[in-house]
């Protein structure tokens, strides 16, 4: 396994570095992933005894967090996540858990699931793992290791949905009575937001939705929609520059009831922006006017301001029109250059300016002087109307 990582360069990197240390541990997914012939993206190590010397030897970028003794390095060829080994003990259910320094044997039995529970020491060729860990690879089970496992700590229930959608493996029949049973838990918003971001990453969130909503409807919000109708061609049309994971959340949430979808996302700590745009979105604010418009201004009034991911949610020909072509029209005048023509400062202005977009996006003007001249004749036309 050791020869198998040297050819990941992240792998390469970290057995360079510390790999004759003794005491370090390749430790979870990467080991997993191994096993089964896949590249980890990501290499998590286990130090037995201080982190101080491998973090000397590793360089990179990193940050240690002290209370957990665990630290991040980022590296060229990738990131490595490092703790010393340790046992935890959850004081109670869902509590972040207290941790003391113990063997790889013990930290071992502290994982979520037998098939992340595996360890191989880089110097050595000394394997450490769950007894049920490589059968349960070999099988495609995702299994945890007891059965306080999702009352310790609720976030398990999506790292189970995450592991088997994306291994494409079977949720062990015990195990899925387990998470029926789990009470929502009293876990950090941010950590059910770690996960619920991690989830939007993968190739299929939808499919990861679906199995957590069959696993404990609980762990979702009222009125999320796993599989919402319309995402696929929301995705087909959206833009590089936009956010498939924000749309795909947006998209899901269109039947949660606002106040409660706004409290939810600052509960897991969504930035502001990133809220208001899954809020604005999931109500496909701009969809009916925007389906309705048959002049290219209309579909400008609709969709302009709103954001990218709520025009490909509300979908169809003229939020392709949008999306592809009209939102890069641009005036080539400002305010100032009717403020310089004598006009005062003021509303006006902006409805003026508005007004010869519509004429821009519609084709009747073109150029600067032409623009000039419309936004004129419509101030001229507002005050002999007032
Ligand atoms: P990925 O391939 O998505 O990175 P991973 O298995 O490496 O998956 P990480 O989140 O990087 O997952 O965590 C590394 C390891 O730490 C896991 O394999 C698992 O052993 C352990 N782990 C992570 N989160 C938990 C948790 N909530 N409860 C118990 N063990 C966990
Ligand atoms: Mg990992």
């Amino acid at each position: 396994m050791v020869a198998k990582l040297e050819e990941v360069p992240l792998g390469k990197r970290v057995l360079d570095c510390v790999g004759e240390l003794g005491n370090v541990w390749l430790v979870g997914g990467a080991v997993r992933d191994l096993i089964l012939g896949r590249s980890p993206l990501e290499v998590d190590l286990l130090v037995e005894g201080q982190l101080d010397e491998v973090l000397a030897l590793l360089g990179g970028s990193q940050q240690r967090f002290d209370r957990f003794d665990t630290a991040t390095v980022e590296l060229e060829e990738g990131t490595v996540d490092i703790a010393a080994s340790r046992s935890e003990t959850y004081p109670h259910p869902g509590a972040l858990p207290v941790v003391a320094p113990a063997a790889v044997s013990e930290d071992i039995l502290r994982r979520d699931f037998t098939i992340n529970a595996v360890a191989v020491n880089l110097d050595q060729p000394t394997f450490v793992a769950h007894p049920d860990a490589l059968a349960d690879l070999s099988e495609g089970i995702v299994r945890v290791l007891h059965d306080q496992s999702f009352a310790d700590d609720p976030t398990r229930v999506w790292r189970c949905a995450r592991y088997a959608v994306r291994l494409g493996f079977q949720v062990d029949q015990h195990t899925a009575e387990l998470a029926a049973a789990a009470g929502p838990g009293m876990t950090s918003g941010e950590r059910f937001g770690h996960e619920l971001r991690l989830s939007l990453r993968e190739t299929d969130p939808t499919q990861i939705f679906t199995l957590v909503q069959s696993l404990n409807p609980a762990a979702l919000i009222e009125g999320f929609e796993p599989r919402p109708s319309g995402l696929s061609s929301a995705l087909d049309l959206l833009p590089q520059d936009a956010s498939r994971e924000l749309t795909t959340l947006a998209a899901c949430c269109a039947g949660v009831e606002m106040s409660l979808l706004t409290r939810w996302l600052d509960y897991m700590q969504f930035s502001a922006d990133e809220r208001d745009l899954v809020a604005a979105a999931s109500r496909w604010v701009t969809g009916e006017p925007l389906r309705a418009a048959d002049r290219r201004s209309q579909i400008g009034r609709a969709a302009r301001g709103a954001p990218i991911e709520a025009v490909a949610l509300a979908g169809g020909a003229n939020a392709r029109l949008w999306i592809e072509e009209l939102r890069f029209v641009k005036l080539e005048i400002d305010g100032d250059d009717l403020i310089a023509t004598g006009v005062a400062r003021g509303p006006l202005i902006g409805s003026a300016l508005e007004h010869t977009l519509d004429l821009t996006l519609d084709g009747e003007v073109r150029g600067r002087q032409e623009q000039i001249d419309a936004a004129l004749t419509h101030v001229e036309q507002a005050v002999q109307g007032q």
